[in-house]
């Protein structure tokens, strides 16, 4: 089975759900407040697991109800928490508010995932294990570039979620195999806001990009090949949270098991496809039997596709 380590966050996900968003210094009543368990690195992780590999995720929760909670999460889906670390203080959060057009407004406190600036040798043990070392941007970035640039080192292919964007020092993107910005990413990151020019301009940094597009799919650049557009499925999207981590998660699997870069984009975009049309974040990622079915050429299959 394919080995996934996810070196990233958890975050409780504190989601009211209000008619309209309150103005600075007024106080409006929400209608429903939920918890749910995210963060993106504990999402890919879930993700990854849920579409069939052995994954194993290096983060921290803090000491409170939350941490309970996002450890309990994650091993309900089958995640290895052996290597994430219960620091001093609270947990991660998100605090979202959800309007009634669907916009939101969110502030993330880092909380425990703050604590983890370095790797010790049990994390790069873990990592010498892994066909693919998931990272993101919400740990410290003296974490994040120490997973890299170990997984370079034990020649372990590294999938980078530049998300939420910042400069990226070039150590980082040195010991990066494929990098996954969205549009707005990419933009940020090149200045440049067409995506096949931002993918170009990252190519001078990473061998291999993918830049997603939303409803739009995807677009594959590798150095020395022509670029390659994975249109997405057409379907009715209910909500997209975590779409991108879905299609991230499910592409480390199918790249780990071997697939072709095509086959596994076409995989990944058919499973973040599923996600979109449930709510929720984690709750809504797909088995890989769905996936597998849902792109079965036989099959009166739920992706109304013309495109995979
Ligand atoms: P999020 O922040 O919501 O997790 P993102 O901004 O990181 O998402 P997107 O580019 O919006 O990432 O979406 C990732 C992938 O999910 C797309 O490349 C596409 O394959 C799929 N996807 C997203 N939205 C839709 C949609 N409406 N219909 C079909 N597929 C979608």
């Amino acid at each position: 089975m394919t080995s996934i380590v996810v070196l990233g966050s958890t975050n409780m996900d504190l989601v009211a759900y209000v008619a309209e968003a309150p103005a600075r210094g007024e106080t409006v009543t929400g209608r429903e407040f939920r918890t749910v368990p995210g963060g993106k690195g504990a999402n890919q992780a879930v993700a990854a697991a849920r579409a069939g590999a052995d994954v194993a995720m290096i983060g921290a929760v803090g000491a409170d109800d939350f941490g309970v909670r996002l450890r309990d999460a994650l091993e309900h889906s089958g995640v290895d928490t052996d290597l994430l670390r219960t620091a001093e203080g609270p947990s991660g959060t998100a605090h979202i508010v959800v309007d009634d057009d669907g916009g939101n407004a969110i502030v993330v406190v880092p909380g425990a995932n703050g604590t983890l600036t370095s790797l010790d040798h049990g994390d790069e043990a873990l990592i010498a294990t892994a066909d693919v070392l998931l990272l993101q941007l919400e740990l410290p970035l003296s974490a994040v570039t120490a997973g890299a640039v170990t997984a370079r080192r034990l020649g372990v292919r590294t999938v980078l979620t530049p998300a939420p964007a910042q400069p990226l020092p070039d150590e980082l993107l040195a010991a990066t195999d494929l990098l996954v910005p969205n549009e707005h990413e990419a933009a940020a990151l090149t200045g440049v806001a067409d995506p096949h020019a931002a993918a170009e301009a990252l190519l001078r940094k990473v061998p291999e990009v993918v830049v997603t597009l939303g409803a739009a799919g995807s677009l594959y650049a590798a150095r020395g090949a022509a670029p390659v557009t994975v249109p997405a499925p057409r379907v009715r999207a209910v909500d997209t949270t975590a779409a991108g981590d879905t299609f991230v998660g499910a592409l480390a699997v199918a790249l780990g098991e071997g697939r072709p870069v095509p086959q596994a984009l076409a995989w990944a975009s058919a499973a973040a496809a599923l996600s979109v049309q449930r709510p929720g974040a984690s709750s809504s990622m797909p088995y890989r039997a769905e996936i597998d079915a849902a792109l079965a050429p036989s099959n009166d299959h739920p992706l109304e596709t013309d495109a995979v």
